[in-house]
């Protein structure tokens, strides 16, 4: 593209930021659309956020993604949140407003989009989500929005789920949240129809792992006739993972990281430029990176 006097600017915050798949997919995303526009990454340290973020605003910059390690504390440097990203309590998507930047979450709209794509009524149905990290919280979120009506959190540490569960208590979204200790799964499986991976168990360059093995994992949904469970995993390299590799073999429907990925990053390009996001372009320009 050519660089303009009017070109307006997006990118990303985060340290570090140089493995960042955004900046390919949303440029390819900007080309398509003719949007005179570049994304950029800013390699930003913890200690120098607050001056990034005031740096961003007064460069006119339009909006701006925000990665590890600064989508909770970014938080602090907002005139306003959204509901939804308060109660995740992570902001990954921040852009201008009259009274300074706004955030709000899309990694909740990214992991749902493929499962509303199906067109499933997931009202009254079990969940059961690996692992309490950051991720798990946005996940909890898109289950709620789907109408769970259980969603068990499992974890190894229980200190950790039990303050995962705290950390709900009071928020506006009071999901049907459980946790449970990794050995309950043999007896929260079959009742179970969606089972979402947020441990790192099987990213490169341990792809041959997996965090359940496959007899385990072919209890789930053994006590729901005539629904074909969901095996969602949100690592994204490799292609596919052990786990939705296994998942696969037993007939259940497969949802990799990069779908997750794919449709944070469009919600967050409509809010900054308020066109539809080009989601196939997207995923390639994704895909090709992940494969190049
Ligand atoms: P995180 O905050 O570090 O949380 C990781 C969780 O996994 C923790 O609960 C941790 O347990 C658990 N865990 C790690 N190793 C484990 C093991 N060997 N056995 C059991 N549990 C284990 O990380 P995160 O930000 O949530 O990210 C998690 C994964 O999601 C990463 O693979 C990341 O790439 C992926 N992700 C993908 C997307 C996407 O758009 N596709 C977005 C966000 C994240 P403890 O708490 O006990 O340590």
């Amino acid at each position: 593209m050519t660089l303009t006097g009017k070109t307006q600017l997006l990118g990303i915050i985060g340290d570090p930021i140089g493995h960042s798949l955004s900046p390919p997919m949303q440029n390819a995303a900007l080309a398509h659309v003719g949007w005179d526009g570049v994304y950029v990454p800013f390699g930003v340290k913890g200690a120098e956020l607050e001056q990034a973020i005031a740096g961003l605003w007064a460069l006119g910059v339009v909006g701006f993604n925000v990665t590890i390690p600064h989508k909770q504390r970014v938080m602090t440097h907002l005139a306003e949140i959204t509901p939804l990203a308060q109660a995740v309590g992570a902001v990954n998507t921040v852009w201008r407003t009259a009274q300074g930047w706004a955030g709000t979450n899309t990694d909740v709209q990214g992991f749902v989009a493929p499962l509303v794509a199906q067109g499933r009524d997931w009202g009254g149905s079990r969940a059961v989500v690996l692992g309490n990290g950051g991720a798990a919280r946005a996940v909890v979120a898109g289950c709620q929005q789907l109408g769970c009506g259980e969603i068990w959190v499992v974890g190894r540490d229980r200190a950790k789920l039990a303050a995962f569960a705290a950390s709900w208590q009071g928020s506006p979204l009071a999901p049907p949240l459980q946790v449970a200790p990794w050995g309950d799964l043999a007896t929260l499986l079959p009742a179970a129809t969606l089972l979402v991976n947020t441990t790192p168990i099987g990213m490169a360059p341990h792809g041959d792992q997996s965090p359940l093995d496959v007899t385990l994992l072919a209890s789930l949904g053994r006590d729901c006739p005539g629904i074909a469970p969901v095996a969602y995993d949100l690592i994204y390299n490799p292609r596919p993972t052990q786990f939705l590799h296994l998942a696969q073999s037993l007939g259940f429907t497969p949802y990799d990281g990069v779908e997750m990925l794919v449709y944070q990053g469009a919600a967050a390009l409509e809010q900054w430029i308020g066109l539809p996001a080009p989601v196939a372009v997207m995923r390639r320009a994704l895909v090709a990176q992940l494969e190049g």
